[in-house]
């Protein structure tokens, strides 16, 4: 019997851990090319450790003791194709998590219309208590192991029949808070022999775990970088994200710059716009300011309902005017149109429940 502390799920495992084990079993090392092979090919992805039929019949049942193939079960799929699509899906413990596959657009992304995003989740709930959001609304119940984050993927293309190319961490939970599996889990679909995903089509969404951010500059990675940011001053913000009182926005600045300078990358402020509460002129000019010292994009999100809070969007003459004054700053700004809406699939929307639809 294998010890439960030794029990790692093979969507879990680095190549390099594989290859360990089967050493220890006595395994030739191309074994490991033939597991991953069948884990992540494009034409196999089997679920089973039986589906392996060139492995030993010995070896294949060993494995599966110590390395169970469990990807999460699809509860429901809603939406359709060429619309947003919301898979719940259920975890080993019962847990539910969703994740959105979201279709190409070409009036969104121009000459990029075979562009296929998913909007992956790293927690069951999240801690970080964000006024404005449904994913925090519940509290937080626990990390996603980096299996689960890699059969995020794994499901959504089995659903869809498609390849996903381009991957951000937006959905439910935050992802640095969950560093260690969340790395692991970008490494996994980062990799030749895993998914195959470039890091540059990754996006990490973070509310602003300053030395999460340093931890993650200092990786050679080049994933790119989202911070939610929706205040340029501490009054602002601290109002909304509780974060901002451990992590005040100068902090929260430095560390930006820090991750541009490492990465030679620019990065994305995300900036929901709620009626009333971070909306005024005055805010856009320092948002403006902000901006411009890091060369940073801003993407603004006109705030999504969200059922038992008080907040609302602003009118769209407001919204319009909140981006010329960054437009008129020479700012990169855009306004962001939500898609899936109405099936409670788009920003902050997630939560942590049996959703209709
Ligand atoms: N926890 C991370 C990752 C989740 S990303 C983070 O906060 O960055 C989810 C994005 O949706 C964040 O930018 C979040 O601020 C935004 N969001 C949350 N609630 C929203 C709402 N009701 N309408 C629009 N965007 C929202
Ligand atoms: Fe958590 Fe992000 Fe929602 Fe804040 S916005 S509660 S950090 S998921």
């Amino acid at each position: 019997m294998t010890p439960a502390s030794e029990i790692r799920p093979l969507h879990f495992l680095q190549k390099d851990e594989l290859e360990e084990r089967l050493r220890a079993l006595g395994q030739p090392a191309y074994r490991a090319g033939q597991i991953l092979d069948w884990a992540y090919g494009r034409d196999k992805r089997v679920e089973s450790w039986e589906g392996m039929t060139n492995l030993p019949a010995a070896l294949r049942s060993a494995l599966a003791e110590s390395h169970p193939i469990s990807l999460p079960e699809v509860v429901t799929v809603s939406g359709s194709k060429d619309t947003t699509r919301k898979l719940l899906l259920r975890l080993r413990d019962g847990e539910l998590i969703e994740t959105v596959l979201i279709p190409a657009s070409p009036a969104l992304y121009g000459e990029e219309s075979d562009r296929r995003t998913l909007c992956v989740s790293s927690q069951v709930g999240c801690a970080y208590g964000c006024k404005f959001c449904a994913s925090g609304l519940d509290g937080w119940k626990r990390h996603l192991t980096a299996d689960e984050i890699v059969g995020q993927v794994l499901l959504a293309e089995k659903i869809s029949g498609e390849r996903i190319n381009n991957l951000v961490f937006m959905g439910m939970g935050e992802p640095m808070a969950n560093y260690d599996n969340w790395l692991r889990a970008v490494s996994i679909l980062n990799a030749p022999w895993g998914v195959g995903l470039g890091a540059r089509k990754m996006t990490v969404s973070t509310s602003g775990l300053v030395p999460r951010i340093r931890d993650l500059a200092d990786q050679p990675l080049q994933i790119r970088l989202a911070i939610s940011l929706h205040g340029a001053s501490d009054e602002v913000r601290g109002q909304i994200m509780p974060v901002n009182k451990k992590h005040p926005v100068e902090e929260l600045m430095e560390a930006c710059s820090y991750y541009c300078e490492r990465k030679k990358q620019m990065i994305t402020f995300e900036y929901i716009l709620i009626e009333g509460v971070n909306d005024a002129p005055g805010e856009a000019r320092l948002l403006a300011e902000r901006a411009r010292g890091l060369r940073a994009k801003i993407n603004l999100i006109p705030y999504n309902t969200v059922d038992g809070l008080p907040w609302k969007r602003p009118s769209e003459d407001v919204q319009e005017e909140f981006l010329s004054i960054l437009l008129g700053r020479g700012i990169a700004a855009t306004i962001r149109r939500e898609k899936g809406h109405d099936i409670d699939a788009a920003c902050g929307q997630l939560r942590r429940r049996m959703s209709a639809g």
